[in-house]
């Protein structure tokens, strides 16, 4: 039996200026509401572009939303002299509650490596801030039949000097990089297979109780015609959803997989 509450989290990358967030997340947080959505049952959260936060920020307090937001990174360092960068404790002065961190975007196109990945998931938890931590293979890997042995090195080293309440609290997306914006989406059968074994470490790392409490998602060309089967598997506790969240009405369907 699991007390674990369902995340849906878009991620809009690097799309919808300030004043189309404001409108995406009015008609998310409309159709959400005319469908009576109970974000206690399974919660909804948006990660905008840095320059949104303020936006939605303001919508969410005067419109009292549910609705959950944070940002796509932070910096690893706290403040000083690193230009363009923006730190955790700002995105906490902004009412952020998640922030991903080592999405295979910036892994790829950022060099990031797991000790930079490390570091901002200890910075994130530093602020008060939830690190979505993202992780999974690209096609080669999958190839070679090494997914699952390569997506926990990520996790393993993701989560050094983590403290076990800390662990309590991540969330970790398995992103598998050949099904993240191409529309081949992962048999639920694949998205299991590697779920469940990141759940199993997370019990070699910590123990059982943080092994039931983590909410591990599943990401890679999620939509609302194949949410459901996805959502199915025991081991998957919600998706990260990329292009499919930049459309309000798709992504309150994905939301209510369960309607
Ligand atoms: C993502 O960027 O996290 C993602 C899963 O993208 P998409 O849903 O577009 O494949």
């Amino acid at each position: 039996a699991t007390t674990r509450t369902p995340l849906m989290a878009g991620n809009w990358k690097m799309n919808l200026d300030h004043t189309e967030a404001i409108a995406t997340v009015q008609k998310l947080a409309w159709t959400l509401k005319d469908a009576k959505h109970d974000y206690e049952a399974v919660e909804v959260a948006v990660l905008v572009p840095f320059t949104d936060l303020r936006s939605v920020q303001t919508l969410v307090d005067a419109d009292k939303l549910d609705l959950r937001y944070g940002a796509q990174d932070l910096s690893r360092h706290e403040s000083g002299a690193f230009t363009g960068e923006v730190s955790g404790a700002m995105l906490a002065r902004l009412g952020c509650t998640y922030v991903a961190v080592g999405h295979s975007e910036r892994r790829e196109y950022h060099a990031e490596g797991d000790d930079l990945v490390n570091a901002k998931v200890r910075a994130a938890f530093a602020h008060g801030l939830v690190p979505i931590l993202c992780v999974g293979e690209g096609l080669e890997i999958r190839k070679a039949g090494e997914q699952v042995s390569h997506t926990l090195a990520q996790v393993e080293a993701a989560l050094v000097d983590v403290s076990r309440e800390q662990a309590l609290q991540v969330v970790i997306a398995y992103e598998p990089v050949w099904a993240i914006g191409t529309g081949e989406v992962a048999t639920p059968e694949d998205a299991q297979e590697v779920c469940g074994a990141i759940r199993r470490v997370l019990t070699e790392l910590y123990d059982q109780e943080v092994a039931d409490a983590v909410r591990v998602l599943y990401g890679g060309s999620v939509k609302s015609g194949n949410v459901a089967q996805i959502m199915a598997q025991p081991d998957v506790d919600g998706a990260l959803v990329g292009g499919a969240s930049l459309d309000p009405v798709e992504f309150a369907k994905i939301a209510r997989y369960q309607a």
